[in-house]
């Protein structure tokens, strides 16, 4: 990903704002909510192509695929796409998982924090999923797509979700220091952007956050 493809995007007009900005339903928004996206965004949510799984299931699903994002972040690089060193070097990367799932709830693709593995400085877990999904489907919008990751995406790959149209966020842990979807910068939600994705934060936060303190310690 180029560091500077925000660029690439259409500005809005010098003292303009998206015609929802000032939608009232958008006031009561305050980071670690889950909010809505664009109010009156038409088009696939996560939840599409499934049946309504109402309130309880929705939770039930954001927990299975949490899940499935915990065992790829403790899971080596063998599992989670080639890299030039050998597993060792893996043992030293903070242990993030993703997974994108598409619409229909089909695994797209997974990433795991390579950073050291790599020495790649965009090598976060999210930006490998959606790299690797993008890939797969053969373009770079991904919308309708859930990318669920175990810790609150830092600004660049906040940036990506929100360049990549995902549709939604599902992430575990919070980030005070470096989080940009509520914690330090909420680059998902801001209103000035038109397309910003659903967020459901604290899934399985403590299994999450368990895991950074076992790495840390
Ligand atoms: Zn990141």
């Amino acid at each position: 990903m180029r560091s500077e493809s925000a660029g690439d995007e259409p500005l809005l007009p010098l003292g303009g704002e998206p015609a929802d900005a000032t939608d009232p339903a958008l006031e009561g928004v305050r980071p670690g909510q889950p909010t809505p996206g664009r109010i009156g965004r038409v088009g696939p949510g996560a939840d599409e192509g499934l049946a309504d799984p109402g309130e309880l299931g929705r939770r039930q699903r954001h927990e299975l695929w949490m899940r499935r994002a915990l065992e790829i972040a403790v899971t080596g690089p063998a599992d989670g796409g080639a890299g030039p060193a050998g597993a060792d070097a893996a043992v030293e990367d903070i242990p993030v998982g993703a997974v994108l799932y598409g619409a229909d709830g089909t695994e797209l693709a997974i990433g795991r924090n390579e950073r050291e593995l790599t020495g790649d400085p965009t090598a976060h877990a999210e930006v490998l999923a959606l790299r690797r999904a993008a890939e797969r489907l053969g373009r770079w919008r991904l919308d309708g797509c859930t990318l669920v990751v175990t810790l609150e995406p830092c600004t660049m790959c906040a940036g990506a979700l929100v360049l990549a149209r995902v549709s939604t966020v599902v992430f575990g842990a919070w980030e005070p220091k470096t989080g940009a979807v509520g914690s330090l910068w909420d680059v998902v939600r801001d209103r000035r952007l038109n397309h910003r994705p659903e967020v459901y934060p604290g899934v399985l936060a403590n299994e999450s956050a368990a895991l950074l303190r076992a790495f840390f310690r």
